[in-house]
């Protein structure tokens, strides 16, 4: 019987290891088609950007907008954001792109202006590898004249992520974008490695808490303690607080009570086309 259950074991590990080397093989074959997809996504109009409003819950009307990334694989098909934004910060490619996306938003805020919209502001997430570069924020400017953008209507947002460069090299780009009348967002606070030193000390304008810590509100005392801890601390240090992930009327209703001005979350609205963003907008109805 030991022999046999020996033999059953060895028989079993030999399957298991076929069933790895072939997952892992199909996963290999799909990052690399990525990879591979990815290289030539800006140049053939692969990538387009959707858009989540944010509404101030304290004036109840839509405050602005955050364009989120989106990739589709010529055969392949849609790739969330979370497995190709890695991918493209692994081939060093993360910079152009950042820029594409950049460029994309400002466009369409001048497009939908035009349209007779008015500014709706938009909020875009910033790799942490643009940091270092030089020359990115004469590209931000270059832009900015391109599409007449105007101070104050713009914003970028920075993840905790950003933090592993060194510090004082964040604090110099988070002032020249202020410079330019770009507003400074922090993204995923509490999650990663920020600390109240970075919060006493960095120049932004905005907070946001991640969905982490509002799921489980109002009905669990400690996110509770710490999200009312975070609103008043974000009143004493002068800035916004926009709480992200609000899926239900409960935690809504908590928030705005609490003082929250700014919620964006499926309880309002999914991320939407630039059309359906037109049509929401019109109707002031989402
Ligand atoms: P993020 O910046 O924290 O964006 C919020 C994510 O949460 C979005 O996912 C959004 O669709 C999702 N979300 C919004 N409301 C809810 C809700 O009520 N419930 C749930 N469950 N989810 C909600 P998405 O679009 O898949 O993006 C994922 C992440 O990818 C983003 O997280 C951001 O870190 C990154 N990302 C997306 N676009 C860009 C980009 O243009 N540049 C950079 N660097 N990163 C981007
Ligand atoms: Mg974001
Ligand atoms: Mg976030
Ligand atoms: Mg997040």
């Amino acid at each position: 019987h030991a022999d046999q259950a020996l033999y059953q074991s060895k028989e079993k590990g030999r399957n298991m290891y076929h069933f790895f080397t072939d997952e892992l093989a199909t996963q290999i074959t799909r990052t690399m088609e990525i990879e591979e997809g990815l290289r030539q996504a800006v140049s053939k109009e692969h990538f387009h950007l959707v858009y989540q409003p944010q509404m101030n819950i304290q004036e109840g009307r839509q405050a602005g907008v955050e364009a989120l990334l989106r990739y589709t694989h010529p055969q392949i098909g849609m790739i969330p954001p979370l497995e190709f934004i890695p991918l493209c910060e692994k081939n060093g490619i993360m910079n152009e792109v950042t820029e594409w996306v950049i460029r994309e938003a400002f466009k369409q805020q001048k497009e939908w202006e035009k349209a007779g919209y008015g500014q709706i502001s938009i909020v875009i997430n910033i790799s942490s590898s643009v940091i270092e570069d030089q020359l990115f924020p004469e590209t931000v400017q270059q832009y900015m004249d391109e599409f007449e953008i105007r101070p104050g209507t713009m914003e970028f947002e920075l993840t905790e992520a950003t933090l592993v460069n060194n510090i004082d090299q964040v604090y110099s780009f988070m002032h020249k974008m202020k410079e330019l009348g770009i507003g400074i967002s922090f993204d995923d606070a509490g999650v990663g490695y920020s600390s109240f030193k970075n919060l006493k000390d960095m120049p932004i304008d905005k907070l946001k808490i991640d969905r982490s810590y509002i799921m489980d509100i109002p009905l669990k005392e400690k996110d509770r303690a710490i999200i009312e801890s975070l609103l008043s601390l974000a009143v004493r240090l002068g800035f916004d607080v926009v709480c992200e992930g609000v899926e239900t009327k409960e935690q809504l209703i908590y928030l705005q009570e609490k003082g929250c001005k700014f919620v964006q979350g499926y309880y309002y609205s999914e991320p939407l086309t630039k059309e359906k963003i037109e049509t929401a907008w019109l109707n002031q109805n989402i």
